[in-house]
């Protein structure tokens, strides 16, 4: 049995605002059913305590004022979660890293340095809990500086740290480097400085006994200048340490057989609740109902990573197309605003709801027909495996975990039953576009397309076999570790 700690920023149902808090929030649960011993840290957010309730909690002096640590379990679980609690780091609605006007909180810097150091003091067993991790897994930038503090530590645990998204690299002004008192010596391009920045995602990097992406194919793709964020040499120098381990998805949450946030449950071999919810999606949305027409989906953030632009350039050649669109997403107002109008223009057609809402989200995947994913970079994604186990055939990018998890319905892969989604290279909108003309042909000989709905619903997405490649990664962190002392 391993005993590890996982230290995050967000973690689902707790707190989601993308693919960091579905993997915080499965991860740990498939560790534990596997014997291990394994607890969370992450903030207090003033929504998380208030939608638990009192909670225990314990009293340190530590940083330079009283740290409160409220323990709570992953609900539903026997997950322990500990809740970091410091003078109002945490202590405010919202989004976890962004105040209202969309701009990052100002004190960013200063409240997940907090969640650093206090994690670093749980993994010395210096905060009373009569516990020591063999294990630290940090994710993304915002647990960045414990595997560089750790690493002034004697006798101190190994160290994973998993990259979700290179792109956020919590980049603070050089100032803040002496304001959050970090030992000097971590001051040099070989540490924490990023081109005169401070720069907690390269704590992670340079430190952590062994770094891991999301996908496989993520971790070879930004070792190159494309996707590499200014990072790349770093991480070539560390290619030995890095490796990809592919999400899994929580299958009992996104089960179209047993999902009660769907109105019609479905499974292979039982598919009249698939056309059932696709009236349904139609009907929430006021699109014409029509069951021969193509549904094509899209739930994500509404920024160019996830290629919405793309899309945005395609919708008027779209509307020549046989086609309705589902859209579900929020993200950079210039592309809402876009959006807005495209869906007034066509309602019958262009549907579009703006915000967060997870119901909906499983009522799309349930009830569209084809699933849009055109990423710039897409270190593993969700919906595509989401949608493959709802019967909804994903188009995708060949980028990121989208290529570790998709095969393209080529004439070979149809064949050999291989076929789960329509694979397109280029990014741009002419790429796209014949990418979505050629999944319309597909849908419309209606053979292959049960085939490939079929590939896609019987795939493994399970938890479980990450999981155990993950106790991998941790012994061969282990192993680093013993090596340097
Ligand atoms: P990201 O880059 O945002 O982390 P992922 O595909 O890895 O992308 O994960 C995004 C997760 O958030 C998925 O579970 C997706 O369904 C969900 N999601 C994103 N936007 C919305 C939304 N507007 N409403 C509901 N769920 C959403």
């Amino acid at each position: 049995m391993k005993k590890i700690l996982f230290v995050t920023s967000e973690a689902y149902p707790l707190i989601k605002t993308g693919g960091l808090a579905d993997v915080s929030g499965s991860l740990p649960i498939a560790l534990d059913a596997l014997g291990h011993d394994v607890r969370i840290v992450m903030p207090a957010y003033a929504d998380v305590l208030a939608s638990l309730g009192d909670l225990p909690s314990k009293r340190i002096n530590q940083a330079g004022g009283e740290v409160e640590i409220f323990e709570t379990e992953l609900p539903g679980t026997s997950v322990p979660v500990w809740l970091v609690s410091h003078q109002g780091a945490f202590d405010r609605s919202g989004n976890p890293y962004l105040a209202e006007n969309g701009k990052s909180w100002p004190d960013n810097a200063e409240r997940f340095s907090l969640l650093c150091r206090v994690s670093v003091e749980i993994a010395m067993n210096r905060m009373g809990f009569g516990w020591k991790p063999e294990i630290v897994h940090c994710n993304d930038w915002q647990t960045g500086l414990i595997p560089a503090l750790l690493e002034d530590e004697g006798d101190r645990p190994a160290t994973v740290y998993t990259i979700h998204n290179l792109a956020y690299q919590g980049l603070f002004p050089k100032e803040l480097f002496q304001k959050l008192g970090l030992p000097q010596h971590f001051w040099s391009y070989n540490a924490l400085e990023f081109w005169d920045q401070l720069c907690f995602l390269k704590g992670g990097l340079v430190y952590a006994d062994r770094i891991n992406t999301v996908s496989p194919n993520y971790a070879v793709e930004i070792q190159g200048k494309e996707f590499g964020c200014g990072m790349d040499g770093l991480l070539k120098e560390r290619k030995d340490r890095l490796s990809g381990i592919i999400n899994g998805i929580d299958e009992e949450a996104w089960n179209p057989a047993t999902d009660p946030l769907i109105p019609h449950a479905f499974e292979l071999g039982n598919m009249a609740g698939k056309d059932a919810n696709k009236a349904a999606l139609q009907k929430y949305f006021k699109l014409a109902p029509d069951k021969n027409v193509a549904v094509i989906a899209m739930v994500g953030r509404t920024v160019q990573q996830k290629g919405i632009d793309l899309v945005i350039e395609i919708l008027p050649k779209l509307m020549d197309l046989t086609v309705q669109l589902a859209i579900l997403g929020s993200g950079e107002k210039k592309y809402e605003q876009t959006l807005k109008h495209w869906n007034s223009l066509y309602p019958e057609r262009i549907a579009l709801k703006l915000g967060y809402d997870e119901p909906l989200a499983h009522l799309i995947e349930a009830g569209s027909d084809l699933f849009l994913m055109p990423s710039r970079f897409e270190p593993c994604g969700l919906n595509q495996m989401y949608s493959q186990r709802y019967g909804t055939v994903p188009i995708v990018r060949c980028v990121g975990g989208l290529a570790d998890t998709v095969e393209d319905a080529n004439p070979a892969n149809l064949e050999q039953g291989k076929a789960s989604g329509i694979v397109f290279r280029e990014s741009n909108a002419e790429a796209l576009l014949q990418a979505v003309t050629r999944a319309l042909e597909l849908f419309n000989a209606k053979t292959e397309w049960k085939k490939i709905q079929k590939t896609g619903m019987k795939k493994d997405f399970s938890w479980k076999q990450s999981a155990i490649k993950y106790l991998d990664l941790y012994a061969l962190a282990e192993q680093d570790r013993q090596s340097l002392v």
